[in-house]
């Protein structure tokens, strides 16, 4: 299993990923353009595999899919950190510009490339998505999961409207993004 390390620009908050990465794609969403003047590069990893250590602030916005998106950014810095929806419970998406190795993981996929200003620079060796990410060919039992899966970007079209996981961050503190919410 892999491990990656990462953090904001100023340091106070710093996280540690104990998992292999998900899909890894790099998004063309407004929102994602608003964020970061570009595309967003992107990987989705278990929640419960990341550690936080600091206290990231949140925004929450209702995607076009309906799915609530919060997205988590250092108060001091403002760097971009991480990304949760109500359409793919359990898993989190890492910014990753904000790894301390970014190379380490490499993206497969443009999605929401039709929003992309006209300046962009699509590599055109990886797969194109005008919009939302295809979902996986559905296996028996197991679709919902599946499209959560598929969904990388913040903008992602999903369907499912789940539960996020409820995340907690203590000041300073060592702090995983288990889901807590059963203990409140
Ligand atoms: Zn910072
Ligand atoms: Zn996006």
């Amino acid at each position: 299993m892999k491990s990656y390390s990462g953090g904001c620009l100023c340091g106070a908050v710093r996280y540690r990923i104990t998992s292999d990465p998900g899909p890894s794609r790099v998004c063309w969403c407004k929102d994602c353009q608003h964020i970061s003047s570009n595309g967003t590069v992107n990987a989705v990893f278990p929640s419960a595999s990341i550690e936080v250590t600091g206290t990231p602030a949140g925004y929450d916005k209702t995607a076009d899919s309906g799915n609530t998106v919060t997205r988590r950014f250092c108060a001091t810095c403002g760097s971009q950190l991480f990304s949760d929806s109500t359409g793919r419970p359990g898993l989190t998406v890492v910014r990753v510009g904000t790894l301390d190795d970014p190379s380490a993981i490499r993206p497969t996929a443009n999605i929401w490339a039709a929003s992309a200003p006209g300046w962009a620079c699509l590599d055109a060796g990886l797969d194109r998505f005008e919009g939302a990410p295809a979902p996986p060919a559905p296996r028996r039992g197991s679709r919902d999961e599946d499209r959560r899966r598929a969904q990388c970007g913040d903008g992602a079209a999903g369907h499912h409207r789940g539960t996020a996981p409820r995340l907690r961050f203590v000041p300073g503190g060592r702090q995983d993004l288990r889901d807590r919410s059963a203990r409140q």
